[in-house]
Parts: C-alpha cells; structure tokens; sequence
C-alpha cells in the first residue's frame, strides 16, 4: 500500500518581486525556486485542491528527503519533544548564575530589577555555596556566570568563591563569564581575571555616547559612556583572548545610531576580539511600558536589512533550526543563586521570595516553582505555536514571560519570532544570503 505523504506545516510558498517563485521549509531551512507550473501545482496541492501523486517519483523523493513532504504531520513537534527533554535533564554539567549582590550603581530606566532590595553575600553564605558545588559528585564541569545587580559590587565575593573552587579538585571551571555594566572593570578587575579567565564578558552599552549617557547615568544622572570604553581598553589589554560582547540595548529613540556607533567602536577596537550586537529592550517592567519606546517587530527586520545594506555590517538572516527552546530556567541542573543563597530558575526572578527553589545550604525546596519550569508548559503545549509555520526556526520566546502570562495572568509579550509578521521579506533575505554563501563556496 503507498504511504499518504502531507504537505509539511513548515512550507512556505510565495511569489518574491525579486526572486519569482521560492519555496522554503523552516523544518530543513531548504529552499526551491520554481517554474511557474511548479508553483501552481505545489499551491494547488498546498490547498489540497490536488494530491502529492500529481508529482513525480524523483521530485517526491527530494521534498522527502527536504521535508517539504512528510509522512506523519506529528513527527517535528515528537522531535522537538525528545531533544527538548534529552537537554533539559541532562546532569553531566552544573550551570550556575551567581549573583554575589543585588546592588546596582546604575539607574537605568528601563530596568526590570527595580524595587528590589540590595542585599551583599557573607563568607558564610559563599562557604555554603562552595559546599553545594562539591556535594555534585557526578558533574565535574561547573558553567558559571556572575549575576546580578551589578556583579562586580560584590568583586570581594567573586574573588573568595574562585578561589575556594580551586580546592574542589573533582570540579573544573567550563564557561565562565559574566555581564557587566563596565563601570567598575577597574584595572585590579581585569588583573584578576588575567589570573582567572573568563571565557567572554558582556557590556552593555545604549547606544551612541549621547543616547547612553541619557540612560545608563550614575545616580545623580552622572554620565558613563567614557568610562566605560576606558575600562574595557584596559580590560582588552589584559585580556586579549577573552571575547568582550558589546550589548547595545535598541529602543526607537535610539535605533537609527546602531550602525554608526556600531562603526565607530568597531574602528576603535580594530583587531580586537570585540564583537558588538544588537539587543531591543523589552516590556519586562511597568514602568518601562509609559517611559520606553519599544521597538516593533515589524521594524526589527527593516533595522537588520539596513545595517547589511546601509553600513555593510554582517548580519546573519539564516535561523538556527536545530533550537528546542531550552533555557537555563528549564534545565534542571541550573540555578541562579542570591546573595543569601536562596536558589531560582530563572534569573528574571532572582529577589522575588515566592520564585525561591530552595536554599544552597539544603533547606526547603518550592516544588511548584520548580516542577512549572522543568515539565510546565512549553511552546511545544502552544497551540497557536503548534500551528505556527515557522515553529522550528523559533524558540518560542522566554519561557518566564509565558508563565508570567498564564500564571499571574499579565499580558507581556513573550518575543514571538519577529519573523513571523515579516515571512515574505525575511525569506527574501535568508535567501539571499543562501546565494551569497553558494557563490562563496565557489
Ligand atoms: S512564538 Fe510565535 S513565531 Fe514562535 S512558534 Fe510560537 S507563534 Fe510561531
Ligand atoms: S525563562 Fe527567559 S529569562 Fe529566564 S532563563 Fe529562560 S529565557 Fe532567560
């Protein structure tokens, strides 16, 4: 008996000005273009108007082989399911995310950790710290990022715990790194770390110096922006094989500066291992939502268009399709850990008391929190993503913001694919760069 064969969800089918008749599939990331007879055929056969039979053997075979036709429509998402879990509970390694303060000498507008108390950690607290990480006698790879607030506040406590991690001889440092405002990567900072590397660092920078200096002020409203590209020379100087990730936070007021700013620090690091990208803030605190002027979606497309053809900078339009989505929050051998040792999931929540997981020193665990971020719903339980044609070159956004939704009853927006209400162009664009890349191989 022949095996029905169904046209796959994740097919995309549209007549391009530019590029006449493309088929893409974001389960494989193939594209087709096709004669015009092709096209109706496949449009017709989209529809069910006609059947897959209407093709020939050898084409049938390629768009198997493509998963443009697939033989069970449920397969991606079973896929996607068992990458998903095989991740999520994987305990060869320990990922934490400590924050040794929640103190931050920024006030940055937009910020989600406002109201939230400063607390500093005590040698007791980086003691029992110490404790938990060699209590995990099956993992012998600790991934560790410094947190906060702004982590190098609590520099004293940073430099006790790398230390006493020494003594764990069964536990070796895998990534290490750590965001950073800047503003206190002193030169005894980036000594420190030239003894104690980092594998990269985080800066986040707002924009051209004007922009920045407008929000990311000291108190008192005091200007950073110099100060900041300082430390990071001296810090680059010491560090030369640590990679610096310039984070340059995108709201409207600021957008159309990226690719200048983006020029010029480029310039001024020249030969550096400094790669600076784009970053657009999001809705994650109230008073953001009347003072910030978030970017849209559909502008986030236009944005990266312009920077490739306007400033030649190099931006990559082909998604990743291999993504299941899969967070810190949701792997279960990852904590973020307070100042007090209290532990989360994720570090959105880091200073909420009803988000604590439990305590590095063994006492209570919240089930409820826990048991939500490890088996709770997912964007594979979604059903507008179920039926979404771009699921798998998709996250699904973050996961923190979709229980935020379902659970506290908000209404934030959880980063659906800025893709989606830009099919047409962005299929344009990763085709394009599929020919450039083609030609390069040549
Ligand atoms: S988050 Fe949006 S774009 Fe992503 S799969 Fe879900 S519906 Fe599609
Ligand atoms: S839930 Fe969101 S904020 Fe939290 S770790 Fe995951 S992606 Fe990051």
């Amino acid at each position: 008996m022949k095996t029905k064969l169904y046209w796959s969800q994740f097919n995309h089918l549209f007549n391009s000005k530019k590029y006449g008749h493309l088929l893409y599939n974001a389960e494989t990331n193939a594209f087709a273009n096709l004669s015009t007879n092709m096209f109706d055929l496949l449009n017709a056969i989209s529809k069910e108007e006609k059947v897959v039979d209407e093709l020939d053997d050898m084409t049938i075979e390629k768009f198997l082989q493509k998963k443009i036709l697939v033989k069970d429509k449920n397969d991606y998402l079973h896929r996607r399911r068992l990458r998903y879990y095989f991740q999520a509970f994987d305990t060869s390694n320990l990922g934490l995310a400590v924050a040794p303060t929640t103190a931050c000498n920024f006030i940055c507008p937009y910020c989600y950790e406002e109201n939230k108390v400063n607390k500093y950690m005590t040698e007791e607290v980086e003691q029992q710290l110490l404790s938990f990480i060699d209590g995990h006698k099956r993992t012998n790879i600790l991934n560790l990022t410094w947190y906060g607030g702004e982590p190098l506040i609590g520099f004293k406590s940073i430099q006790r715990i790398l230390e006493g991690l020494k003594k764990i001889n069964h536990i070796k440092l895998g990534l290490h790194n750590m965001p950073t405002n800047g503003y206190l990567l002193t030169k005894e900072v980036s000594l420190f770390f030239k003894e104690n590397p980092m594998n990269s660092i985080q800066v986040t920078i707002d924009g051209a110096k004007e922009h920045h200096d407008k929000l990311r002020m000291l108190p008192g409203n005091f200007p950073t922006f110099d100060k900041i590209v300082e430390n990071l020379d001296s810090f680059i100087e010491y560090n030369p094989k640590t990679p610096v990730f310039i984070r340059m936070n995108l709201l409207n007021d600021n957008i159309d500066s990226f690719g200048k700013t983006h020029k010029e620090l480029s310039s001024h690091w020249k030969g550096k291992d400094v790669l600076i990208y784009p970053a657009f803030v999001k809705d994650f605190s109230d008073s953001c939502k009347s003072n910030c002027n978030l970017v849209s979606r559909e502008d986030k497309i236009d944005f990266f268009r312009e920077l490739k053809e306007k400033y030649n900078i190099e931006v990559k339009f082909k998604p990743f399709n291999s993504s299941t989505g899969l967070c810190g929050a949701t792997h279960v051998n990852y904590f973020v850990v307070g100042p007090e040792g209290e532990m989360y999931k994720c570090w959105n929540d880091l200073g909420v008391s009803e988000k604590v997981i439990g305590y590095v020193d063994g006492r209570e665990k919240n089930y409820d929190v826990l048991t939500r971020y490890l088996a709770g719903p997912t964007i594979m339980d979604d059903n507008e993503c179920k039926d979404c044609s771009i699921m798998p070159i998709c996250t699904g956004g973050c996961l923190w913001v979709r229980h935020k939704n379902l659970y506290e009853n908000k209404d934030l927006d959880y980063s659906c694919c800025a893709r989606k209400n830009n099919l047409d162009k962005t299929i344009e664009l990763q085709y394009e760069e599929t020919l450039r890349t083609a030609k390069a191989k040549y």
